[in-house]
């Protein structure tokens, strides 16, 4: 499975936890990223991920893209709802084209660990093969 992992700066922390606590989880799948939470992601727990540019500098667009591309299974949006984002037309297409193409999508803490406890037991399967169905 192809997961994107995206944090707003105040739930950057939050990500960082999440990644060390699913960190086995995580390490089976093709893992990208913003390109601060990325990087962060990456110095704290080893795990390899794909790196695109910062959220602000177009790094939202980028992940967007390949949603449309369906290069992506999966989406965890660590999302802040309490701080004004300079580039939230960017957060809004990325979200908008999650439920476009039918992705899972988690905002918060809960259900990103639902989804990946869910991923952890194998019961979440990849777009390919729904599209298959
Ligand atoms: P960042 O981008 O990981 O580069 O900080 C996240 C965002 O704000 O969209």
């Amino acid at each position: 499975m192809k997961i994107a992992l995206i944090a707003h700066d105040k739930k950057k922390n939050d990500m960082i936890k999440l990644a060390k606590k699913y960190c086995n989880v995580l390490s089976r799948h093709e893992l990208y990223a913003t390109g601060t939470t990325g990087t962060l992601v990456m110095g704290e727990t080893g795990l390899k991920i794909n790196r695109m540019k910062s959220g602000p500098l177009g790094g939202d667009q980028q992940i967007g893209s390949m949603i449309a591309n369906s290069e992506l299974d999966l989406v965890i949006f660590l999302r802040d709802p309490l701080t004004a984002q300079p580039h939230e037309p960017d957060v809004s297409a990325l979200l908008r084209l999650c439920d476009v193409t039918n992705i899972p999508l988690a905002t918060n803490i809960s259900s990103s660990e639902i989804m990946l406890n869910a991923l952890g037991r194998e019961e979440i399967i990849c777009r390919k093969e729904l599209d298959e169905k």
